[in-house]
């Protein structure tokens, strides 16, 4: 691993990025069957990717300053998510450094900006898979056009409606009647694995294993999981929609309607699909008219509880949804469209880090001509998903 001083913006961005034990190690096929890793306090232990074992003995954790550390308690290698995606995946961490951001970004499920049609600058070191290398390196995802018509069918096939503790989960956050357009995974695993084969039936399994919800390929060691779902317990399927009159679906974010468990994310993305435009621009678009404000809230499950208050406090209000205030410069491009000559409402709930963001997003929507900035806080709890649960009465 060795120092690694000067890191990139980018590097720093996938590491970031990275941030979540369990999506990574899902995504390089190291949760493999239950005896290939234990949960631990703040991540999980794997079955070490540096030297052969059959007992997991590498730890794969958050560390304090939000990033993943790898630690083996086996042969003592050490390093971060980079170093995890570089010796999984074949590649040298220090030698083929743009190819193992490329694959990190890619897991992450983020574009970077330098990566954008620069790669040629850098050509791709050709792979030389260093046994033993358990990975799961997933072949090109699908087109846009190929994945919305999945999207779509996976929406048709598993209905919020057809999933009762799904749509009592929602019910309960009051939003069940803003989120018909969500999907529900089915929580019997053999009604999944019907779900799974009329997917395949409808695309083909080709499309399937590239849609970035399946296991693409078989982990060396052990049982088969090419086809299987990644993150089946991530049963609550959001639809994140291109900007337009059809909003085709560009990505799914799903989320347990259970509590997480110890270093479990709460929220999956789609492997290789980024999310490309705030949750709700499509509606945003469309609700935009004049005196209507726009507010920026995190996430989708607080953009439909905003527009749940809104409904209830007849507030001309459209409402968006960013995935993380520290990514607001890849969506400012759309916010700036919808934020020209309005009042904006950035009602992020940021953390003291998240502030620096926030005033940096506000400094740059004023730059693209947004009227006034109103800076707004939930005024109980700890977002506004927890104002529409509580039923309290103020936006
Ligand atoms: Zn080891």
């Amino acid at each position: 691993m060795g120092a690694r001083e000067g890191l990139t913006d980018d590097a720093r961005e996938v590491r970031y990025a990275l941030g979540d034990a369990w999506q990574i190690c899902d995504a390089l096929g190291l949760l493999d069957g239950p005896r290939s890793y234990q949960k631990q306090a703040r991540g999980l232990l794997v079955r070490c990717p540096w030297h052969d074992e059959r007992t997991p003995s590498c730890s794969v954790y958050r560390g304090d300053d939000g990033t993943i550390a790898v630690r083996c308690h086996g042969c003592g290698a050490s390093g971060d998510a980079l170093s995890l995606v570089a010796i999984v995946s074949g590649l040298d961490a220090r030698r083929d450094f743009r190819a193992v951001l490329e694959e990190g970004a890619r897991i992450a499920g983020i574009r970077l900006a330098s990566l954008d049609g620069s790669s040629s600058s850098a050509p791709r070191p050709v792979r030389a898979p260093r046994p033993p290398a358990p990975r799961d390196d997933g072949p090109a995802p699908l087109g846009d056009d190929a994945f919305a018509e999945l999207a779509d069918a996976l929406l048709e096939l598993c209905p919020v409606a057809g999933e009762p503790d799904v749509r009592a989960y929602l019910e309960g956050r009051g939003i069940a009647g803003w989120a018909m357009g969500w999907g529900a995974l089915p929580g019997d695993r053999a009604r999944l694995g019907e779900v799974r084969d009329a997917l395949v039936d409808r695309v083909g399994r080709d499309a399937w294993l590239r849609s970035g919800l399946a296991h693409a390929t078989d982990p060396t060691r052990g049982t088969s999981k090419a086809g299987d779902w990644m993150f089946a317990e991530h049963r609550l399927v959001i639809p994140w929609r291109a900007p337009g009159v059809s909003g085709a679906v560009e990505t799914f974010q799903r989320r347990p309607i259970r509590a997480t468990r110890d270093g479990e994310p709460k929220y999956v993305a789609t492997t290789g699909r980024p999310i490309r435009h705030p949750y709700g621009c499509e509606d945003a678009l469309e609700e935009l008219g004049d005196g209507v404000e726009l507010a920026i809230v995190e996430g989708a499950i607080d953009t439909l509880a905003m527009r749940e208050l809104v409904r209830r406090h007849r507030r001309p209000r459209a409402v968006v949804g960013i995935p993380g205030v520290e990514h607001w410069a890849k969506h400012l491009a759309m916010l700036g469209e919808l934020a020209r000559g309005r009042v904006v409402v950035i009602a992020l709930d940021a953390d003291a880090a998240g502030e620096r963001h926030v005033a940096e997003l506000a400094q740059a929507l004023l730059g693209k001509g947004a009227a006034r900035i109103d800076r707004v806080r939930p005024t109980t709890g700890k977002d506004w998903a927890d104002l529409t649960e509580k039923k309290a009465n103020t936006p």
